[in-house]
C-alpha cells in the first residue's frame, strides 16, 4: 500500500500546526471526529446550520485536509443513504509528558485518542532546563518518526510531584516563564497542568460525542484532587485553583488533619491519613489486607474513608449537578465492597430522589502521560481560543 487516507497533503512543506478554523468549523470537525464520521446533514442538524453554511464548512475542512469523503452509508437518523464525512485521524498528533521524580514519561496520541508513540527517560533532577531539553528532544524524535505534533501538555501534581520533596510541585519545575518560552520556541500550544486536570480531560474527551457536557472526577491518594467539567470546559478557576476541595468537612467528629481540621475529607479519606491511623500499617495495601483478613479496626477505618468520599461526592453533586462523577486513584480499592458506606455518606448531603451516575475507574499511573496527551488534544480542539 503506497497511500492511505491519512497521508499528509502533498506539498504540506514546513510543518504547520493545527489549522486556524472558525469556531463553528472546528465544532463541525469535532462532531465528525467524536462520532467516527457523520453525513453533512447530521452535522448541520447537530449545530443548527443551514445547508449552504454546512456545504461551505465541509469545503473548508476538505481544503484543510482534515476530512475525507467516506462513501455512502445508510443512516439511521434519516433512513436514507448519505455521503459520509470522515476525520483523518492520523493527520496530527498530541504529546503528553508526565513529570515524576526521577523520570519523564511521554505519550503521543493521534486524533482518535490512540497511543501511537511512547518514551520514558530517567532524569537525575527536575527543573525547567531538564524538562525543556527532554521535550525538545522528544518533539524532534516524534517528528523524525512521522508524527505531526499539534500541541504539548506537561503534567504532574501541582501539590507535589510523585516522590519529590515537600513543596516541589509542577509549577516549581515548570514555571510559567518556561512554559511560555517553550510555546514560542516549539511553535505549538504548550500547557502545564495538574495531573487531575489531565485525567479529567482524558475521561471527558471521549464522552463528548454522547453529549456529556459536565463531569466531576475525584482522584484519591496521598492527596485528593478534584477535576471539574461544566458546559464542556474544564474548570480551572480565575486563579487556577479550582477543585481544591480536599479539606471540606465530611464527618462531625472524625480524624484531625495537619491543618487542624477535624473530620475533613483529607483526614478521613486520604491514603496518608488512613495508613497513619492503622497501627503498624505502612501502605494502603496493608490496611486493605488486614481488613480482608477480618481485622475490625482496619475495616472500620476503610468504612469511614468510604463514607467520607461519599459525603464529598454528595457535595459536588449538589453544587454542579454533573452528568457523572468518576472516582479514581485509590478509590477502587477503598470502595471495593464498601459502596454501602459510600452511599450512606453521599445520602447525608445529597437528597435528590434519583440515583446519580457514579463510575469507579482503575487508572494505571503509567497512563498519566496518555492523560496529558489527552489534555493537549482536548484543549487544542475543544477549548482553544484563537
Ligand atoms: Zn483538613
Amino acid at each position: 500500500m503506497t497511500s492511505t487516507p491519512d497521508d499528509l497533503p502533498a506539498g504540506s512543506g514546513a510543518d504547520p500546526g493545527w489549522p486556524q478554523l472558525h469556531p463553528t468549523t472546528q465544532s463541525a470537525y469535532n462532531h465528525i471526529l467524536w462520532n467516527g464520521g457523520l453525513s453533512k446533514s447530521e452535522v448541520a442538524k447537530k449545530l443548527g446550520l443551514s445547508r449552504t453554511r454546512m456545504t461551505a464548512i465541509a469545503r473548508d475542512l476538505e481544503a484543510a485536509g482534515l476530512i475525507a469523503e467516506g462513501g455512502r452509508e445508510q443512516r439511521a437518523s434519516t433512513g436514507r443513504p448519505a455521503d459520509m464525512l470522515l476525520a483523518r485521524t492520523g493527520l496530527f498528533h498530541f504529546l503528553g509528558v508526565h513529570v515524576r521524580a526521577g523520570e519523564l514519561v511521554a505519550a503521543g496520541i493521534d486524533l482518535a485518542n490512540k497511543v501511537v508513540w511512547e518514551r520514558r527517560q530517567h532524569v537525575d533532577e527536575l527543573g525547567p532546563s531538564v524538562i525543556g531539553a527532554q521535550c525538545r528532544a522528544w518533539l524532534a524524535e516524534a517528528k523524525a518518526d512521522g508524527l505531526r505534533v499539534a500541541a504539548l501538555a506537561v503534567c504532574g501534581s501541582v501539590e507535589r510531584i510523585d516522590a519529590a520533596a515537600e513543596g516541589v510541585g509542577l509549577h516549581a519545575v515548570v514555571p510559567e516563564a518556561a512554559r511560555s518560552q517553550w510555546e514560542s520556541e516549539f511553535g505549538i500550544p504548550v500547557w502545564a497542568e495538574d495531573d487531575v486536570v489531565a485525567l479529567t480531560a482524558f475521561e471527558q474527551w471521549p464522552r463528548l460525542a454522547e453529549g456529556q457536557d459536565s463531569m466531576a472526577l475525584i482522584s484519591l491518594g496521598r492527596e485528593i484532587g478534584f477535576g471539574l467539567v461544566a458546559d464542556r470546559k474544564i474548570i480551572l478557576g480565575a486563579h487556577r485553583r479550582a477543585g481544591r476541595f480536599s479539606h471540606v468537612l465530611v464527618a462531625a467528629d472524625g480524624a484531625r488533619c495537619p491543618l487542624e481540621h477535624r473530620g475533613c475529607l483529607w483526614a478521613e479519606s486520604s491514603t496518608t491519613s488512613i495508613v497513619h491511623d492503622v497501627v503498624g500499617a505502612r501502605t494502603l495495601g496493608d490496611v486493605i489486607d488486614r481488613a480482608t483478613a477480618g481485622e475490625q479496626t482496619a475495616r472500620a477505618r476503610l468504612a469511614r474513608a468510604a463514607r467520607g468520599i461519599g459525603v464529598a461526592a454528595g457535595h459536588i453533586l449538589n453544587l454542579l449537578d454533573p452528568d457523572k462523577v468518576i472516582l479514581t486513584g485509590d478509590s477502587p480499592s477503598i470502595l471495593d465492597s464498601r459502596t454501602e458506606d459510600f452511599d450512606e455518606g453521599m445520602r447525608t448531603v445529597y437528597t435528590a430522589p434519583d440515583s446519580p451516575v457514579i463510575e469507579v475507574t482503575v487508572f494505571d499511573f503509567l497512563e498519566w502521560a496518555r492523560a496529558a496527551a489527552g489534555l493537549a488534544l482536548y484543549r487544542r480542539l475543544a477549548e482553544y481560543d484563537h
